[in-house]
């Protein structure tokens, strides 16, 4: 392996180590830049990323993680050095995932380097641009998908929709947890429609979202109309984020109406069952509901034995039985996971030139197993270390956040409280809505939603709520 293609195995570690937001925000689409070795200096991994921004968070507060990882993949301790990236979009592309939303490859495509731009614009610019339809990436379809007795009707229920569009099962919502086979599926439907000539848009809920908020503030509805209802296949993926979110289920009920009206057919993926989707209105609900609901699971042993043996093969690597045998035994959450055992062991054995064998896979699910188990530590944290933790960073006491004062910053502040506990904490939200004064289960979830939204349109605030969620997993404060 070269060194970028270290870095890009370090870089898919790092996605399943980090959470999401972390991840999303900072490292997606990251890039190798170079390497510089010295005599008897650690090599140094300089890695180009969107903006200063990003660079001052990953040097500050993320270099140790990402350096324990790039090292773990690399053999030994390496250096980093984060440099804002300023080549031509082009030179990016195949470096960058092609699951990664449109939203990130156009912010990772923006020259953010110009100095002479102040950090604001830099980080929320004014305009942002029409999202370009989303692409399919040619590695996720029904061959590569490998099937086993937990997944066997879902499955079958995608190609039958594939095979016969708007004629057997229609909606076809799949649902089920992360990593599990859901966005492969929609891909795979998608190039089989495509094939047949048949016009298809796959789309993720948020850019759908964001589309249709441009459209809206460029007065293009019509042509966003147009554009969705004039397909034969509409593709939602993680359709759960339309969840609260008002216009948005509005246009997305009329396009559902207009579709299917028409005898078109909507393939939709979902984290949960619909009936457990707070905050999704009845009416789409029942549409979601009306058609045909599947779910994926985690496939059993000898499915995910199956799965390791495909990507070896794919990539032509020889793996042993006993050795693929081992990541399945091991990786019992998501196939997302899996897959990053699978990576990183193959990384290790074309690193040292050695075959892959027991030992050597063994020390790398050890190294894997550590940082998994220091994350779960580091969730152990309390309702009142969030409360503490909120009330001092926004200088207030503890009794203006229990209490019962609604002024604007208070309101804020609390809010924040109620995100943060139930993103770190295990409590529910009738124990958060205790903690906080006696408020209702209601109550807490709309402040969750608040901050999340939040978080999702102002960049300034995301990274002062990372900062301070950060500070809370560290325990200094
Ligand atoms: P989800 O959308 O459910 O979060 P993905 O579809 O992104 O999950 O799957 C995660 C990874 O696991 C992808 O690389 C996908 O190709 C792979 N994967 C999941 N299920 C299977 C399977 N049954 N066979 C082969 N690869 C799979
Ligand atoms: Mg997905």
């Amino acid at each position: 392996m070269n060194p970028e293609e270290i870095w890009n195995a370090a870089l898919n570690q790092l996605e399943i180590q980090l959470d999401r937001g972390n991840f999303d925000t900072w490292l997606r689409g990251a890039v190798f830049l170079n390497i510089e070795t010295g005599e008897d200096a650690a090599p140094l991994f300089v890695v180009g990323v969107r903006n200063s921004f990003a660079v001052d968070m990953l040097q500050n507060r993320l270099y140790r993680t990402v350096r324990r990882i790039l090292s773990d993949v690399y053999g030994c301790t390496v250096e980093l050095r984060f440099e804002v990236y300023k080549s031509a979009p082009h030179a990016e592309v195949p470096v960058m995932d092609q699951d990664m939303p449109p939203m990130f490859r156009f912010l990772s495509q923006q020259d953010t380097s110009a100095p002479a731009v102040p950090l604001h614009q830099q980080v929320m610019p004014p305009e942002r641009p029409g999202i370009p339809e989303s692409e399919l990436n040619p590695r996720l379809t029904f061959d590569r998908f490998v099937v086993g007795g937990a997944n066997n009707l879902t499955y079958s229920a995608a190609m039958a929709v594939a095979d016969n569009p708007a004629s057997v099962y229609n909606p076809l919502l799949i649902y089920g947890g992360v990593g599990l086979g859901k966005t492969h599926l929609l891909h795979a439907i998608a190039h089989r429609c495509r094939a047949k000539n048949l016009r298809v848009i796959y789309i993720p809920s948020e850019a759908f979202i964001n589309d249709l908020v441009n459209a809206i503030r460029q007065r293009t509805t019509a042509m966003f109309r147009d554009k969705y209802r004039s397909v034969d296949v509409l593709l939602v993926d993680d359709i759960q984020f339309i969840a609260g979110k008002e216009s948005t289920q509005e246009e997305f009920f009329h396009t559902f109406n207009a579709l299917y009206t028409f005898n078109k057919q909507i393939i939709l993926a979902c984290d949960r069952h619909p009936r457990e989707l707070d905050q999704l209105e009845d009416r789409l609900r029942s549409r979601f509901e009306g058609g045909l609901v599947m779910d994926v699971q985690l496939p059993e042993l000898e499915t995910r034995i199956a799965i390791v043996e495909s990507w070896a093969q794919e990539r032509g690597v020889r793996i042993p039985r006993s050795v693929s045998e081992m990541i399945a035994q091991r990786s019992r959450s998501n196939i997302r996971e899996l897959e990053g055992l699978f990576t990183q062991i193959v990384a290790k054995s074309r690193l040292s030139a050695q075959p892959m064998n027991m030992s050597a896979a063994e020390a790398v699910l050890e190294r894997f197993e550590q940082p998994r188990n220091h994350a779960r530590q580091r969730r152990a944290i309390t309702l009142p270390q969030v409360l503490q933790s909120t009330a001092q960073h926004h200088e207030l006491g503890l009794k203006d956040l229990i209490g019962k004062r609604r002024t604007g910053r208070i309101n804020h502040a609390r809010q924040i409280a109620m995100y943060l506990a139930r993103e770190l904490t295990e409590a529910s939200l009738p124990q958060i809505g205790e903690a906080l004064g006696g408020r209702s289960h209601t109550t807490v979830l709309h402040g969750y939603n608040k901050v999340a939204e939040l978080m999702e349109a102002d960049d300034m605030f995301r990274y002062e709520l990372l900062a301070l969620r950060e500070k809370l997993l560290k325990g200094d404060e």
